[in-house]
């Protein structure tokens, strides 16, 4: 999940300590004894009056599932789509990005955890209607919004009234997720989603269960219907953390998986991890570890593989698979214009995979001088 922090606007408008907005929650059932069943994401939290779910912000309150986050955010950020990482979304775009508190994982490597562990809604901003939001977006000369540093899957209430509204102007909207959804909530979740990055930790269920309270196979359900059965532009992410998901069988299992039973054209990123929150003891993913990785990945026939959270030349640009000359040249977030017309690479042209059509992308008609100083 990308992190926090780059341009940071408007963060924490909140004058004094706000209560939970209490917005009425979709996809839950009424249970005894006043007790709900949230059927969100794959935990389905049985919740009793008056408790919240595990991921803290979904509340019981009297007899019904409120989600206590809506309208707030613990602030708004002009983002690069790269730091998603989106590497073949409308690259060297700006994206409005914003987050919540709270999570349906207990990753214990967490890095946002000052985010997504804080449990009370008091710490958020002021509230935000759908349209203020995107009129926000609007006004920095963003493509769309993003809705990460936390899961956006439990907010999806706030997330799915401000898609609607962006799709209204025209805009984008992409998810940064762990894929933790229900097939229930996902549809319409996704109806509203133009792209998504979404985390996969590890290809063992063990990992999954140990390091995240959760499990793997509704992630990878999940991605089997991103990929075969929406629209939506979808890329993977895996933070590879040293002694836990970096041997060799588990990175040829994982990208195996995504080669045979998703699609080679998958942008993959593997990202290093740094010691953070409950995993302080561990040491950084080496450089060596991450071009290991891709180097199974190519092996297994991946064609877009790139490298994350680590300083090096490698696996950062976007090559043509047919004659191999580079259409994307990436230093770090800065982006040259893409050797490509609209799909297709500048030399052979090889379609690449992804949404390049500049003329789609939403507001460059409508540039701003002065919004882009
Ligand atoms: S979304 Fe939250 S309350 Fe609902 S099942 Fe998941 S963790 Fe529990």
């Amino acid at each position: 999940m990308g992190q926090a922090g780059w341009r940071v606007i408007n963060v924490r408008k909140r004058v004094k300590p706000m209560p939970g907005t209490n917005h009425e929650a979709r996809w839950w059932e009424p249970q005894e004894k006043g007790r709900v069943l949230c059927t969100l994401c794959p935990r389905f939290c049985s919740i009793p009056p008056g408790s919240k779910g595990f991921c803290t912000i979904r509340r019981n309150v009297g007899g019904k599932l409120v989600n206590t986050a809506y309208g707030r955010s613990t602030g708004f950020a002009v983002d690069p789509i790269e730091k998603k990482p989106l590497y073949h979304f409308y690259p060297g775009s700006r994206i409005f990005s914003f987050g919540t508190i709270g999570c349906n994982l207990g990753c214990k490597f967490c890095q946002n955890w000052h985010m997504s562990k804080v449990q009370d809604v008091q710490y958020l901003s002021q509230f935000y209607t759908p349209e203020e939001v995107v009129q926000l977006a609007f006004d920095k000369n963003c493509i769309g919004i993003a809705y990460t540093y936390n899961d956006p899957v439990i907010f999806a209430e706030w997330v799915i009234d401000i898609a609607k509204a962006a799709r209204r102007r025209g805009m984008k909207n992409v998810l940064v997720t762990n894929g933790y959804i229900t097939p229930e909530a996902r549809e319409e979740l996704y109806r509203y989603t133009d792209a998504v990055n979404v985390d996969l930790k590890s290809f063992a269920e063990n990992f999954y269960t140990k390091l995240t309270f959760s499990e793997l196979e509704p992630v990878l359900d999940t991605l089997r219907w991103l990929v075969h059965q929406s629209e939506v532009w979808t890329e993977i992410t895996t933070l590879i953390i040293p002694g836990e998901n970096d041997s060799s069988s588990e990175l040829d299992r994982l990208t195996k998986f995504i080669a045979q039973e998703l699609s080679v054209n998958i942008p993959l990123h593997f990202s290093a991890f740094h010691p953070d929150f409950k995993m302080m003891d561990y040491s950084a993913t080496p450089l060596s570890t991450l071009k290991k990785a891709r180097s199974i990945a190519q092996k297994n026939g991946m064609r877009y593989v790139y490298l994350g959270n680590v300083l090096t030349s490698e696996g950062q640009n976007t090559v043509c698979p047919n004659c191999h000359r580079t259409v994307i040249n990436r230093d770090a977030y800065f982006v040259d214009e893409p050797e490509m017309v609209d799909n297709l690479c500048r030399f052979c042209h090889h379609p690449i995979p992804g949404r390049f059509n500049m003329e789609e992308k939403p507001v460059i008609q409508n540039v701003n001088k002065q919004a882009l100083s």
